[in-house]
């Protein structure tokens, strides 16, 4: 007789598509457990306010908000675990998950790992963060309204982002460290057209400096070797974003990026395996979208269980 999974749905990661996702699977009656490596609320616990999350009209912290996603989630009976996914077992109608701490069974999977922003590793990068550090133009740009900011990398999230602070900012530098950008030629158009955003080439940030928020950036030209110390009251790092994959490499199919490639309703490459939030292909890396698709898997688990 076939091994009896222990849960309807296992969901790995307890950001915020995990923890929709999770709200949605137990209150359609499926015996759901959450596995985290660090702590519920993923990336929100790193955001100082959420402005733009609808339903919210004055800005909540982000790790209150991740408190309130935990709390429904509990209400509703979802179980919750600490440890760290390290390989996956999908074969056949019995998944299972093996972590560093134990095992775990279920009908569904639903992969919400996430992803981390790429770091500049320079000092003061993490000294600053949330105090003029940012890697979220939507989420804090606000907050330099009338300012002038540093935007550093050269692709495509780099003059998006760029091109969406020029709303608020006095000016916006872009530190790139080659003279040509990466970026699609339309965004790179708009950004060298914008009279608010300039461009530092050939040119790479060896420090951020401060006194409690950010003040200047020093700079290295890596043509000429120069260094310089250049006035900034803010500065936006773009230089890529790598999921949090790992765990799943050989077992679901990544794209080139190694984000898990997905339908619209979130279906993997292998049945009764779904991925949500900024994992999965496409995402937009928006609370609300993360929200949306956790929703979107666990509905989708729910009609792979009971209708197979
Ligand atoms: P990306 O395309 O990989 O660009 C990263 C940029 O950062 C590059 O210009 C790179 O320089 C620079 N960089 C990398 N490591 C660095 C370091 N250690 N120090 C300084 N600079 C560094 O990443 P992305 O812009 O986040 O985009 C990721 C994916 O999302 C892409 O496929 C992109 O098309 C997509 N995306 C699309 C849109 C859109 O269509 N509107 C918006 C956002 C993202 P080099 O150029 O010298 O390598």
């Amino acid at each position: 007789m076939a091994e009896e999974p222990t849960y309807d749905v296992v969901i790995i990661g307890g950001g915020a598509a995990g923890l929709a996702a999770s709200i949605y699977s137990v209150r359609a009656m499926l015996k759901t457990l959450v596995i985290e490596r660090q702590a519920i609320g993923g990336q929100i616990l790193y955001t100082g306010e959420i402005e733009n999350y609808p339903g919210f009209p004055e800005p909540i912290a982000g790790p209150d908000l991740a408190m309130l996603y935990e709390k429904q989630a509990t209400r509703f009976g979802v179980e919750f675990v600490y440890d760290t996914i390290t390989r996956l077992e999908l074969d056949g109608p019995v998944k299972k998950l093996i972590g560093e701490e134990g095992e775990y069974t279920a009908k569904a999977v639903i992969i919400t790992s996430g992803g981390e922003h790429n770091k500049l590793e320079v000092p003061g990068e993490d000294e600053f963060a949330g105090r003029g550090v940012s890697y979220c133009a939507t989420c804090d740009g606000n907050f330099f309204r009338d300012q002038d900011v540093t935007v550093v990398g050269g692709g495509d999230a780099a003059m998006d982002e760029g091109l969406y602070l020029t709303r608020m900012a006095s000016s916006v530098t872009v530190v790139h460290r080659r003279e040509e950008l990466r970026a699609s030629k339309i965004l790179q158009q708009r950004a060298f057209d914008n009279p608010k955003m300039s461009f530092v080439w050939n040119s790479a940030i060896k420090e951020i400096k401060g006194d409690g928020d950010v003040k200047s950036i020093v700079l290295e030209n890596l043509k000429t070797g120069e260094i310089s110390e250049q006035d900034t009251n803010g500065v936006f790092v773009y230089i890529g974003f790598h999921p949090i994959n790992e765990f799943m490499i050989g077992a679901v199919d990544l794209d080139a990026a190694g984000h898990v490639v997905t339908d619209i309703q979130m279906n993997t490459s292998v049945p009764g395996v779904f991925a949500a939030g900024d994992v999965r292909t496409f995402s937009e890396r928006q609370l609300a979208n993360a929200v949306g698709d956790g929703v979107a898997a666990a509905l989708s688990a729910y009609r792979y269980i009971t209708e197979g």
